[in-house]
């Protein structure tokens, strides 16, 4: 049974239709008993629990953007809340599923031909084929709309891709990659579905990650990788396609951020009323439950902002400045409540098996990924503006 969570502090849960509040409380209940124990294990080995892909797929959460993969139609909102509730359990796991669903199934489901929909969604949305999607390179970050030093150069009915990939999530263990790259001839970002077991493609896991360890990060560097026409995404023919897929990911990493603040909170709330100083529940001191409304307050309002932000995504009227406000926003808020989440722990706080250690160092990487805090500031400030300050 669905009950609202206790940090959905105006009760915006209520909202959704019966059979979403089903799905979530599969989703809860399914995290809470099978993915909740494993995490601190993994998140210390740096290891990624391979076993929860058939769990997440058993609960329907992998490719539910998309009508091919999934038996009732979704909405961004319905969506956000799902990326919430993982991300509340373990980040790590919330950007598995978005790298997955949003970036990999994303690519294709936006750019591809209704042939390579038909032929790549079903087996990514079963779970059954891992996706990764690689944009940033190691020279290339912030400024990949320009920067991208990666080639693809059409030769007769192929292209064959040169150059290298940073932070690809997935990518150490994923069974196809969407390669962004500069096509020679018109100097054009262009995207491809590259099996990772091409010739000349070879994926290596970053260590001593300190955020995310659960993540499988790679460098990937590709040596005249060739792959078939087929395979180039029919859609993606400039980086404002790459930006369009960007825009629908953006918005559910924001409910991702409140998803870990809310994880932080709930850990600090129920710390707060069992420990005991000055022989009294640290909950009563007042300036502990200044630090718990005030987290509470970054929740709420950033509740609101995700939720507009998918409101408009389904109605059609959201803009890239929406998206990248929401994403600024909430991961900035985020930063701020696991910090004090955290302080509410006292030495414990820093310890993994408490939980909001984890939180607060996995908080660093949402804060970074899929445009900096910078980059999605710039993105608004262009749109109010009329100037652009990063070109
Ligand atoms: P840089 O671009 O080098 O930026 C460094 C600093 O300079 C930042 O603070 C930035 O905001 C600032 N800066 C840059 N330009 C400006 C400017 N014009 N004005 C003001 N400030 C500026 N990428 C993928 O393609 N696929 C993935 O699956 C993926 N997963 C990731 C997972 C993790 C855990 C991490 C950490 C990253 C991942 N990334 C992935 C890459 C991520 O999107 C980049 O890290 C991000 O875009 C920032 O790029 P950068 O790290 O190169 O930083």
């Amino acid at each position: 049974t669905f009950t609202t969570l206790s940090s959905d502090f105006f009760g915006l849960e209520a909202g959704l239709a019966d059979y979403e509040k089903a799905k979530l409380a599969e989703l809860r209940h399914y995290l809470e008993t099978d993915v909740k124990p494993v995490v601190n294990d993994h998140w210390d080995r740096a290891e990624f629990p391979k076993d929860i892909i058939a769990g997440l797929s058993r609960v329907g959460v992998i490719g539910m953007a998309f009508p091919e993969t999934w038996p009732f139609e979704t909405t961004a909102v319905f969506r956000g809340w799902v990326a919430l509730e993982l991300a509340r359990i373990d980040a790590s796991v919330a950007t598995y599923v978005g790298v997955q669903n949003g970036l990999a199934m994303g690519a294709i489901g936006v750019c591809g031909s209704p042939e390579q929909r038909a032929q790549w969604l079903p087996g990514l949305g079963s779970g059954q084929i891992v996706g990764a999607f690689g944009l940033t390179e190691p020279l290339s970050g912030s400024d990949s709309a320009q920067g991208l030093r990666t080639t693809a150069e059409k030769r007769g009915d192929t292209w064959v891709l040169n150059g290298e990939k940073r932070w690809i999530g997935n990518a150490t263990f994923s069974d196809i990659c969407i390669i962004w790259a500069k096509d020679v001839a018109d100097k054009q970002v262009k995207g491809f579905i590259v099996p990772t077991n091409t010739p000349g493609f070879v994926a290596t896991k970053i260590e001593r990650k300190q955020s995310l360890r659960i993540v499988q990060n790679a460098d990937i560097v590709l040596t005249d990788v060739v792959i078939p026409h087929a395979n180039k995404l029919v859609n993606a023919n400039s980086f404002a396609d790459t930006a369009t897929v960007l825009r629908l990911t953006r918005g559910e990493v924001a409910w991702a951020a409140v998803g870990i603040a809310v994880g932080a909170y709930e850990a600090a709330l129920a710390y707060s009323k069992e420990r005991i100083q000055f022989g009294r529940p640290i909950a009563s001191h007042q300036l502990i439950q200044d630090l718990l409304v005030k987290s509470l307050g970054n929740i709420t309002s950033s509740l609101a902002l995700v939720q507009e932000t998918s409101r408009m995504q389904d109605a059609g009227t959201q803009r890239d400045e929406h998206a990248a406000l929401a994403k600024a926003v909430a991961t900035t808020r985020m930063r701020e409540s696991v910090a004090w989440c955290r302080e509410i722990f006292g030495g414990n706080g820093i310890v993994l098996d408490y939980d909001v250690a984890r939180f607060f160092a996995d908080a660093e990487a949402l804060y970074s990924y899929e445009g900096t805090r910078e980059m999605n500031t710039l993105i608004v400030g262009r749109a109010i503006t009329g100037h652009a300050a990063f070109v």
